[in-house]
């Protein structure tokens, strides 16, 4: 038998930063999240990216900044970053959808870049491609393989849904030949594009639900992330259903995350990124917090249901037994478990 998979708690003294350095991206996935009417279209200038990470920068705590998007490596200016968030002594992760533009890993060492992370939601193109664009499996795993063969610490991201849930086990043998220790299995969240369509054509009624149900989840995510994990590889999945006996927890109140957009907003939770209820901004090159009704006013308040904005954006995700109680509570979206093989 492998090891159990434990709940990773909020760590005090840590900080993520996820830094969006642009909104455009080469590629159309039919789940992506970034809303340009909310996150605008504009890059971020390499003089910002600097002063934003600086912003960031306290001695006192580990940061780990992550690269996004868009897809971040059509940011011109993203290796520079990357070298100075090192040399602020953060840990640096970039989470590409494969393609890494502009040479990207001949004008970067794996010393200065701590995980490159592949997004990849199949273990074939069959699967793959049909959400993430045509020919994106096959460029998308050439990289990971060459970024191997460099010495980069490669991980996976695999956003589940309906559409590839039963195609995750089959990602074990592709990860194991490829040599990929980490793996990072997320959820489709109801937000961007997948919080209107699936992407497919058609009317609503004709339209497959992209979210998975809860039994679907717990019967197949936790087990596949076990038998990963006898592969050797270190997973790590969103906890999403609290147990009986866990205490509920709202980062926004007792983590430091901060979800950072070219236009400015800074955001301290992800499921708020399709409304203007960001907590601070960015402004004149400093961080302050937003008046108004905000993300914040949302984190203090308490329901049974767990998450209060999983209530507000995703109530059927919840159910209710015959006297109108929650049947189970919603964690923190930002809440994980991980586990790890013993090779
Ligand atoms: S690669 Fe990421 S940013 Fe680009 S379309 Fe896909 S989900 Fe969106
Ligand atoms: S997902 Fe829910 S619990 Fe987590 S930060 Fe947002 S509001 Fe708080």
């Amino acid at each position: 038998m492998g090891n159990k998979a434990r709940t990773v708690g909020f760590q005090p003294g840590e900080r993520n930063v996820f830094f969006h350095v642009l909104t455009a991206c080469n590629l159309a996935c039919s789940h992506c999240y970034i809303n340009p009417d909310q996150h605008g279209t504009t890059r971020i200038s390499r003089q910002d990216m600097i002063a934003w990470l600086e912003l960031f920068h306290d001695t006192g705590k580990k940061t780990n900044v992550i690269f996004l998007g868009g897809e971040p490596t059509l940011h011109p200016d993203l290796v520079y970053g990357i070298v100075k968030a090192k040399d602020l002594g953060f840990t640096v992760t970039v989470d590409s959808n494969g393609y890494l533009f502009h040479d990207f890993l001949e004008r970067v060492r794996p010393d200065q870049l701590d995980y490159l992370s592949f997004s990849l939601d199949g273990p074939d193109s069959g699967v793959n491609d049909p959400i993430r664009g045509e020919g994106v499996f096959e460029i998308c795993t050439q990289n990971m393989r060459k970024a191997i063969r460099l010495g980069f610490h490669v991980s996976v991201i695999y956003t589940v849904s309906s559409r590839n849930i039963d195609h995750l086990e089959r990602m074990i043998p592709l990860l194991t030949g490829i040599g990929v220790k980490r793996f990072f299995i997320q959820v489709i969240g109801l937000r961007g594009k997948s919080a209107v369509s699936d992407g497919s054509q058609g009317g609503r009624a004709e339209r497959e639900p992209l979210q998975v149900s809860r039994k679907r989840w717990l019967s197949l995510v936790p087990a596949v992330a076990a038998r990963a994990a006898e592969e050797g590889i270190h997973v790590t999945y969103p906890k999403v259903f609290l147990d009986e006996e866990e205490k509920f927890q709202c980062a926004g109140l007792v983590a430091e995350n901060y979800f950072i957009f070219p236009n400015g907003r800074v955001y301290r939770c992800p499921l708020c990124e399709d409304h203007p209820l960001n907590a601070q901004c960015i402004d004149g090159g400093r961080l302050t917090a937003c008046s108004g009704l905000t993300e914040a006013d949302f984190f203090r308040l308490t329901i049974p249901e767990g998450c209060v904005m999983n209530k507000l954006l995703q109530p059927d995700t919840i159910s209710y037994d015959r006297l109108g109680q929650a049947e189970f509570r919603i964690s923190c979206c930002l809440l994980k478990q991980e586990i790890s093989g013993k090779r």
